[in-house]
């Protein structure tokens, strides 16, 4: 395993960890490439070869490192990034990407419609009013050129987007705009995790039903997008030009009965034992005393808690791995440290090792299981992780 240091790792441009080397710290999240690229490979492999695949990288990459994923991903097979603000496409542009940026969420003040035309970043509109915005302030700006929009049409999401049954009228208008040319045209999934298609096909048919009566005015559409991850893997018939792909990138799989392609978790969450004790039968371990010790034992303290983005609802209910065995995390997690009963391990040592997130020999901790105890879902734990862990990258 080759570790970069944290300066050739672009993924977060934190100064205070740039003067650390990741092995100083006492706790960090590693980011394999080698699975992001075994990831997006293994994806492709899905697609037709003239479907393209966007890395959706909003939320830095769900927590993994924006620039980094969406270097790896763009040299892996991906050729368009999403991202779901300004600020982070200018992020991914500052990094010197050229890659078309897709914004999936909706901008419309002045400034970022202005950013937006001058880091080529490629907005999504979602309404005749928005369209009027973007075309009225590029005029204002003097933009001499027609900036590539995407159309978002809501076929049963309830997010953003025009009402399937108002896109043609919404298109006509934004053909007649002469700064904004039309890119794609897309729309997104409620339920595509579900395992009853119902309303999954309702959508599908409302948005073939809306993409016919554009086709039918005349109008030539030069790219259509339906799928997440899940409409990904469902089916072939949702791939449409493009698919949109945040989750499965990251080596998830958005449920159970989708797990149709080989994936490798990219993320893992380590830290350190800071201390190891022993102490008498009838101690309580940490704020609250929630855990009451039964009997003399050892326990160990780690370097990393809730302020790192352990959820602190996981108290006496998570477990760790330490050379390759669960070990019980025991009475409340604070801010920066967390307690183990290591009574099946006595002898651990401080400094040692310790795997919260990931795979260590045969035991793992996934995403998921945390997702299942806190009746979440991975995607919010994936993006639970702060900054103050260093991401470091890794490959294998
Ligand atoms: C976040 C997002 C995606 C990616 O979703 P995953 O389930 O993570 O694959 C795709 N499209 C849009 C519009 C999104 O907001």
């Amino acid at each position: 395993m080759d570790m970069l240091s944290n300066e050739q790792f672009l993924g977060i441009a934190q100064k205070d960890c740039d003067t650390y080397s990741w092995m100083q710290q006492r706790a960090w999240v590693e980011i394999d490439l080698g699975a992001v690229e075994h990831n997006v490979r293994q994806l492709k492999k899905l697609l037709a070869p003239q479907t393209q695949l966007m890395a959706v990288v909003k939320a830095d990459a769900y927590g993994h490192g924006a620039v980094t994923i969406a270097k790896v991903a763009l040299s892996s097979g991906a050729s368009w990034l999403g991202v779901a603000t300004v600020p982070e496409g200018i992020q991914l542009r500052e990094a010197g990407i050229t890659a078309p940026i897709l914004l999936l969420g909706a901008a419309q003040t002045f400034e970022q419609i202005h950013a937006i035309a001058n880091w080529q970043l490629q907005p999504t509109l979602c309404s005749p009013r928005q369209a009027l915005v973007f075309s009225d302030t590029l005029e204002a700006i003097n933009y001499n050129s027609s900036l590539p929009v995407h159309i978002k049409l809501d076929t049963g999401m309830s997010r953003l987007g025009t009402n399937w049954q108002e896109s043609g009228e919404f298109v006509k208008l934004v053909t007649r705009l002469p700064r904004l040319r039309i890119a794609s045209i897309y729309s997104h999934l409620a339920t595509a995790d579900s395992p009853d298609p119902t309303i999954m096909n309702l959508q599908h048919e409302r948005f073939e039903a809306a993409i016919a009566q554009i086709k039918a005015s005349g109008i030539t559409i030069p790219s259509l997008h339906f799928a997440n991850s899940a409409g990904t893997l469902v089916s072939k018939k949702l791939h449409y030009d493009m698919v949109r792909v945040g989750l499965a990138i990251y080596g998830h799989y958005p449920a159970e009965h989708l797990h149709n392609v080989n994936l490798k978790p990219v993320l893992q969450v380590k830290a350190r034992v800071t201390q190891v004790k022993t102490i008498e039968a009838g101690t309580g371990v940490s704020y609250g005393y929630k855990y009451i010790a039964s009997r003399d034992m050892r326990i160990a303290v780690v370097g990393i808690g809730y302020a790192d983005g352990i959820p602190r609802n996981l108290s006496n209910k998570m477990q760790v791995i330490i050379r390759g065995q669960r070990i019980p995390q025991i009475g409340a997690i604070t801010m920066d440290q967390i307690m183990l009963d290591i009574s099946s391990i006595p002898d651990i040592q401080e400094n040692e090792i310790v795997t919260i997130l990931g795979k260590d020999q045969n035991e793992q901790i996934t995403a998921d299981d945390w997702a299942n105890e806190l009746n979440t879902i991975s995607w919010e734990i994936l993006c639970s992780f702060k900054h103050r862990l260093p991401r470091v990258a890794v490959e294998t």
